[in-house]
């Protein structure tokens, strides 16, 4: 009885130490890259190996005089640029987009069922893998509750394919500060964001979201835009420093980040006081907003594809706005980067469709200054840092987990070549090889 008892748990201390998978072949597999950009260096390398074993990164080398193990699995990027999986640090896959011939924003809280909106999420998720994107910061489930937190469970659970989800569940903002607006002030109408007046409520809405999984908290530090008189954009803010201050001291307990949407003015100097950790959007950023960021390590997440889709006509008020925003979003970027501002790439994905490329947010960075090296940095171990990964995201080096992308051509010569991606790995498993 004392005997097989002992044999049993030595079985166990084995098989959790992983012997039994150590010694199977099968789990090694060989990456053979043309070109690797590996996240941290500032060139490229030619001719490289990547070795993988289960989920993790063991060992990068020149190809030269490499023998791959005995049993190890090859996979052949000799012809491709080989990176690490991307990171996109804003997205909404409880978004699938925002157009007015859609049903727009208020169509997802009024008409579509939770269970509609996850199975649509679900998808969304793929679509970001499908496109390389092997992680995402997911900003807020606009009024679909902790919905991102099911959907991160499924994918980790390897029910449905997906990036790895750092989840904000549901945001926060004032009363006056988030849709659904404009309607009857005897309705009731649910909201796209968890409503808060006071520190105290704030406070608790943190710790509510963060008992729930939140991996950190969004904050809506401005709403509502327009352009004035004097032709200058002017946005509405939200929460007061003190409520941000309650929000950002709860957080920062957890180990925990808040981010803040801040367009710019009143809202945005809110957000910078009140200790916010990343500024999203940031549209309009001055000199002193700059300095305040460079000085006190606050991320800019600039999201600038999304102002450049659905512009109102521009003799309305809501064109001129329109305008306005995609005008001043590329002078802030501009100055922010020029003043060494820490950038990490985000999208607004699923404001616009998930079918269309997330990576053409690279073209921006390059015009308003980055080099495409800089602007890839921003999705790989730049974004990994504003994770708190840095090491294990974002990079091709030992101990990272496998997270591995391929393009076809040199992203360093013309970074839309990032909007086709052709080879996905995540955690160790090829989701997608399209190279030829
Ligand atoms: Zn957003």
């Amino acid at each position: 009885m004392r005997r097989t008892l002992f044999g049993l748990l030595a079985i166990c201390v084995m098989s959790a130490l992983g012997f039994a998978q150590a010694a199977k072949p099968a789990d090694v597999t060989v990456i053979r890259a043309g070109w690797l950009i590996d996240g941290n260096a500032n060139t490229a390398k030619k001719d490289q190996v990547v070795v993988v074993r289960g989920n993790h990164i063991e060992s990068v080398q020149d190809a030269a005089g490499f023998k791959a193990p005995d049993g190890a699995k090859v996979i052949d990027l000799s012809r491709a640029t080989v990176l690490p999986g991307l990171i996109d640090t804003h997205t909404h896959i409880f978004l699938q987009d925002e157009d007015p011939a859609h049903g727009g924003y208020d169509a997802y809280l009024l008409k579509y069922p939770l269970s509609y909106r996850a199975a649509r999420a679900a998808v969304s998720a793929r679509q970001g893998l499908e496109q390389g994107f092997t992680s995402i910061r997911d900003l807020e489930t606009e009024g679909a509750g902790y919905g991102d937190i099911g959907i991160k469970m499924a994918i980790n659970e390897g029910y449905i394919p997906g990036p790895r989800i750092f989840a904000a569940t549901r945001a926060i903002s004032t009363t006056g500060g988030y849709p659904l607006e404009g309607y009857a002030p005897e309705i009731t109408l649910p909201r796209g964001a968890q409503i808060v007046d006071g520190p105290v409520e704030a406070r608790k809405a943190a710790r509510e979201q963060l008992e729930h999984g939140a991996d950190l908290i969004k904050v809506y530090m401005t709403h509502r835009s327009w352009v004035d008189r004097d032709g200058n954009l002017v946005s509405q803010p939200t929460l007061t420093v003190e409520e941000l201050r309650a929000i950002v001291d709860e957080a920062h307990g957890w180990r925990k980040k808040v981010a803040c949407h801040a367009y710019n003015g009143i809202g945005l100097q809110r957000a910078l006081d009140g200790g916010c950790d990343s500024i999203e959007h940031g549209l309009e950023l001055t000199d002193a907003n700059v300095a305040q960021m460079v000085k006190q390590g606050t991320w800019y997440v600039p999201t600038i594809m999304p102002y450049f889709y659905w512009w109102d006509a521009a003799d309305t008020a809501a064109g001129q706005r329109d305008r306005k925003r995609a005008e001043v979003h590329g002078h802030s970027f501009t100055r922010a980067y020029k003043a060494g501002v820490k950038i990490a790439f985000g999208t607004d994905a699923g404001s616009f469709p998930w079918t269309d490329s997330i990576a053409h947010e690279f073209s921006y960075y390059v015009e308003y200054g980055m080099s495409p090296m800089e602007a890839i940095k921003t999705a790989t171990s730049r974004a990994a840092e504003l994770l708190d990964m840095q090491g294990q995201l974002g990079v091709v080096a030992p101990g990272a987990f496998a997270d591995i992308v391929a393009v076809e051509g040199d992203p360093l010569k013309d970074v839309k070549v990032m909007e086709k991606v052709k080879f996905v790995m995540k955690d160790g498993k090829v989701f997608r090889n399209e190279v030829k």
